[in-house]
């Protein structure tokens, strides 16, 4: 039996690839260091597990959760709001849970998209947007990232004719994989550009607490129409190192908040009660774990750039995420060169390309092993340059 012609066309997640690639080195003996996984290498604090071990003793935390979360996991949501951006929302009309920003970022598109509707989705950038844009039967319309343009779109090159048809648009900052930063001017350009063709905006805001030499990342909800326009996805994942519990939420315009709801509440159960509680304990406990976090994050940043501007790559230091974007060394594609790095350096870089068509002729690195193997990998990496 086939399954659908979107499913068809859809290639395995880069990482489930990667993946393979890495457990057949492991296989035979070969110390591989992974600089391609986008996943924190420290775990979550303790006082968010604690909270979550003793939650699950609650018999009413064994029962079904509410698709939309539980209200004291959304007003803890929104006092993060309040306390990180000076950002006001109604937690019972503004937030959402979600089961992880990549389950609703993936779900919108299917609330939002009729057949052929376009939807303008960075590239390169998460794959997420442009996959499940087809899954759900719309169409991807890119917006390039340049970097002589610190990797944000320019809004003027989208012709009429696609805004018009288009019914939504992703940004992402601090971005992946760039590491680029965006600042509320941009954002103000971006509410002028949906209010003119009546786009929904999904700014993906999933690295906003990870920013390097005291940036702080602003909230595309801090602007006062950003609203009207849009909603924002937040996750706990890499701020409170939560990827494996699966909690996140999105804020914003409530007419999407209500969709979001809806279309969850048909779809899935929503976040085991537990690790919402969990949730609450991270959001509103010692927010001192982010600075220590930003701290690893910010030295191994810092050692990687030493060391990639002695082997004279090309490449712009990060100011958030914890990604190093960087241009392929002449006569590779990207694919090209990791694949020579992963053999000869045993050193995983992801290929540009596997987040878009202007991805190709870079690679990305994730500052997520520690610094002495960021250090062994960029000292092997030299040996065979
Ligand atoms: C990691 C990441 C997310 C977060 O995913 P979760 O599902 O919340 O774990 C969202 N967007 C981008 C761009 C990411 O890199």
């Amino acid at each position: 039996m086939m399954p659908n012609q979107a499913m068809q066309e859809l290639p395995p997640y880069l990482f489930a690839r990667i993946e393979k690639r890495i457990a057949a080195a492991r296989e035979q003996g070969i110390d591989v260091i992974n600089l391609g996984i986008g996943d924190p290498d420290q775990p979550t604090p303790r006082h968010i597990i604690d909270v979550m071990a003793k939650a699950i003793y609650d018999p009413p935390n064994h029962q079904y959760p509410s698709s939309a979360g539980l209200l004291r996991y959304r007003e803890a949501v929104a006092g993060w709001y309040q306390r990180r951006f000076g950002v006001e929302l109604d937690p019972k009309t503004e937030v959402v849970s979600l089961l992880g920003s990549k389950e609703g970022i993936a779900h919108i598109c299917f609330a939002y998209l009729n057949p052929g509707d376009i939807n303008l989705v960075p590239d390169p950038g998460y794959p997420v947007y442009a996959g499940a844009t087809q899954l759900a039967g719309g169409k991807p319309y890119v917006m390039p990232l340049h970097d002589k343009n610190h990797y944000l779109p320019v809004l003027e090159d989208i012709p009429a004719e696609i805004a018009k048809q288009s019914k939504m648009m992703f940004i992402n900052y601090p971005n992946n994989p760039t590491g680029a930063v965006a600042d509320i001017e941009f954002y103000h350009k971006v509410i002028e550009f949906a209010k003119a063709y009546d786009i929904l905006v999904c700014h993906d805001a999933a690295y906003s607490e990870l920013a390097y030499d005291g940036y702080q990342a602003p909230s595309f909800l801090q602007l006062p129409q950003a609203r009207e326009v849009g909603v924002e996805f937040h996750s706990l994942s890499k701020t409170y190192n939560m990827t494996g519990w699966r909690i996140g939420c999105m804020a914003g315009n409530r007419d999407a908040v209500e969709v979001m709801g809806r279309f969850k509440s048909n779809v899935d159960s929503g976040i085991f009660q537990a690790i919402q509680y969990a949730g609450i304990a991270a959001l509103e406990g010692p927010q001192e774990v982010v600075g220590a976090m930003r701290r690893i994050y910010q030295e191994r940043r810092d050692a990687a750039v030493a060391v990639m501007k002695q082997l004279q790559w090309e490449f712009i230091p990060p100011r958030g995420s914890f990604y190093m974007w960087v241009k392929v060394p002449d006569g590779y594609t990207s694919a090209e060169y990791c694949e020579m790095i992963l053999e000869k350096a045993r050193v995983v870089l992801t290929p540009g390309n596997g987040y878009g068509h202007y991805g190709e002729g870079y690679f990305r690195i994730a500052l997520t092993v520690d610094t002495s193997r960021i250090i062994e990998a960029f000292k092997r990496i030299k040996a065979i340059s």
